[in-house]
This record gives C-alpha cells, structure tokens and sequence, in this order.
C-alpha cells in the first residue's frame, strides 16, 4: 500500500516540537492573530525575500483580499488559466471581476505567455498566473506584458512555497503573492491558513485592515472588511513546520527524479524548465489511458489523484457563453490526461519502486529489467 500523501508520518517526525508549540498558545490564549502569527510573518516574508507577509484564513482569502487591496472589483477583468483548482476563479469572481481564460503551456502546465497579449481589452486590471504543481509560471515574459499594459500581476503560489523562477522565490515575482496553508499543500497547516506576499507596503496596510474588519482601530471600521483572521495555533504550526520546509521541498525533488529515472522510457513524466526550481506539489504523469491507470494502481493498494478533470471554464458553476468546449485545447486534454502519483517528503524508496514497478506494468512496460 502507498497513501497519495501521509500526515501521520510527518507529524510523529516533529511531534515535540509541534506539542511545544501547541502548549504555548494554549498557555498563552492568544488564540487569533497575536505574537505567533506576526512571528510567522516575519518567517515567511524572510522565507520569499519580500517586505511584507500577511497571515489570512485560507489560500482563497490571500486571493480574495489581495485582489480587493489592489482596487481589483466589477467592470474590471483578470486574466488567468483555466486549469487550475476552482478557488483561483472563485476568488476573481468574489470581487465582482470578470474572469478571462488563456491556454496553458502544455510544458509546464502553466499560463503560455504568448496567448497573453491577445485576451487583453481595456478592462483588463490584472494577470494571475498560476504556479501549479509547484511549478513556476514563466514569468518574465508575463511580467513584460503585463508591465507594458500597467496591468497588476498577482501570483497564484498556492502549490509554490519555495518555487524559483530564476533563482526569485514565487511569491516576490508579481505585486501580490498568495500562499495556502491547506493541509495537503507542502507547508500545510492542521487546519486551513493562507497568506498574501507584497513589496508594497499600501498593499499590505490595506490587506491588514480587510483581514479583520477594516479596523483601523478597535470598533472604527475605516475600510468594509472581512474575518480573515488567521489562527494563533495555525500560525505557531507553521513556524515550526517553516523550520523544515527546506528539508522537505529537497526530498520532494528527490523522489521526483527517482521517479523520472525509474519512469523513464514511454511514460510521460512531468518536465521541469531549465529556469524552475520546481517543488513537486504534485507530480503527474500523462497518459489517454487514465481511467484504467487509476482503477489498475487502487487494485494494486497505490493511491493517486487527479489534479484537475474539469478545467474551470467547463464547470456547470463557472460556466461562461464565451468559452465551450475545445476553446482551450492544451488545458482540456491535461484534464483528461494527468495522473498524480504520491508525493510527500517521508517517502520511502521502497514505496517509489513500488508505486514505479506498478505504473510499468500497468503501461505495459517491461518490468524484468528493473531499474536501480
Ligand atoms: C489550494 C489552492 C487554492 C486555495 O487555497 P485554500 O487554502 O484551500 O483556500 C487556490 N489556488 C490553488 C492553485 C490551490 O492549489
């Protein structure tokens, strides 16, 4: 058997150093916001080399608001990818923006640079690439663009804690970084968590008053906010678990080449571009034959997943007249296509031969000459 992921594994590696931490915002009873949370803002400000950092609730929220402190709202449209996970149009669609797709480059599994230009119109307000995978969008050429039309870009960096592109960490590329804390993601929470990542520092005044009421000061409400609050127990977690990361992102790209090398010869396997630092949020392979894939690994205890079989803009709830489909070929047929293996930093080597002998034979690969 091979979970897609494993929590328990993780957590009984820090075990002491999470309880630590955990006694300590229960002594201290600072429950939300408070020391932990600035503390951990500080961190992972450090950690993306941006000025500011500011803790929120959920991946979403870091969106939401982001987009809101950015004077992003109805009439205004945002250019974005539709394969990605939901909550990056959900959030463009909270504001009161209207989403705009562009195509993926079937490389990297992100925005295609080149089909920018073209989706842009006068109310065009902001570009949000999505790093997905932990996989870098190419940035420079979106930036360019961007900068060319005085269009805003923000970062999705939900499954990019720690990508670089260019050697510049995800998060200090646009005017807006967005992280999630969810779990699963590879610094994960227990339970939700988000941040937003700026250079600016109006930015961030204004994401600190959204995230909790508009309040300037106590009871004198200066901007219609939200309760985006972060957790103190989240925040005092995520220092610790900050404290790993490193440790963590490097055994993802372990495993993802031994994956390359024992996949190698007939199976699609994910490619990183030669400016990525990719973190292997998700490693996916492709393959037309998916449907058996997955039955034939879940027969053989091996669990995988599948990020994402319906692009955004073919969701009943998104639906938009403008885009039917075959409007986004390269996006539609990874839909079809992607099978995400298990990744997580305590793998085992035995646990990715495993999960490799079976994906080969399950390819009809020849498995007696088994790799080393
Ligand atoms: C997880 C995720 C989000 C949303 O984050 P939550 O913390 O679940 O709200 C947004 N975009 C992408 C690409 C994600 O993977």
């Amino acid at each position: 058997m091979v979970p897609f992921i494993d929590l328990k594994a993780q957590y009984r590696g820090i075990k002491a150093e999470i309880d630590q931490a955990v006694t300590r915002v229960l002594e201290s009873s600072q429950f939300v916001l408070g020391p932990e949370v600035a503390a951990f803002e500080q961190e992972f400000a450090a950690y993306c080399a941006v000025k500011h950092a500011i803790a929120v609730n959920t991946g979403t929220s870091a969106l939401h608001l982001g987009m809101l402190a950015a004077g992003i709202g109805a009439g205004d449209e945002v250019i974005t990818v539709p394969f990605t996970f939901v909550a990056t149009v959900a959030a463009i669609r909270y504001t009161g923006a209207t989403p705009v797709f562009v195509d993926i480059d079937p490389r990297t599994f992100t925005m295609d640079p080149g089909q920018l230009e073209a989706a842009i119109t006068p109310r065009t307000k902001a570009v949000l690439p999505v790093h997905l995978y932990g996989h870098p969008a190419d940035m420079d050429p979106i930036l360019e663009v961007a900068r060319r039309h005085k269009l805003l870009v923000i970062e999705d960096a939900c499954q990019a804690h720690g990508a670089e592109y260019k050697g510049r960490r995800a998060g200090s590329l646009g005017d807006l970084g967005c992280f999630s804390f969810y779990p699963g993601k590879n610094l994960g929470a227990y339970g939700e968590g988000g941040l937003v990542t700026t250079h600016d520092s109006e930015f961030d005044r204004k994401i600190r008053l959204l995230r909790d009421w508009g309040a300037e000061h106590k009871y004198e409400h200066v901007l219609a906010g939200y309760n985006c609050r972060m957790d103190g127990l989240q925040g005092a977690i995520l220092r610790v678990k900050l404290r790993h990361l490193e440790r963590w992102t490097e055994a993802r790209r372990a495993h993802a080449a031994r994956y390359d090398h024992l996949l190698e010869g007939g199976i699609a396997t994910p490619k990183a571009a030669e400016w990525a630092r990719h973190v292997y949020h998700i490693y996916a392979v492709r393959t037309p034959d998916r449907t058996r894939w997955q039955k034939s690994c879940s027969d053989r205890g091996i669990h995988t997943g599948i990020h994402y079989p319906i692009p955004v803009h073919l969701q009943k709830a998104y639906a938009d007249p403008r885009y039917r489909a075959g409007a986004f070929p390269h996006s539609e047929a990874a839909a079809r296509e992607v099978l995400s293996l298990p990744m997580f930093p305590e793998m085992t080597e035995e646990q990715i031969q495993e999960v490799c002998t079976a994906v080969r034979e399950i390819a009809g690969k020849d498995l007696s000459a088994t790799r080393s």
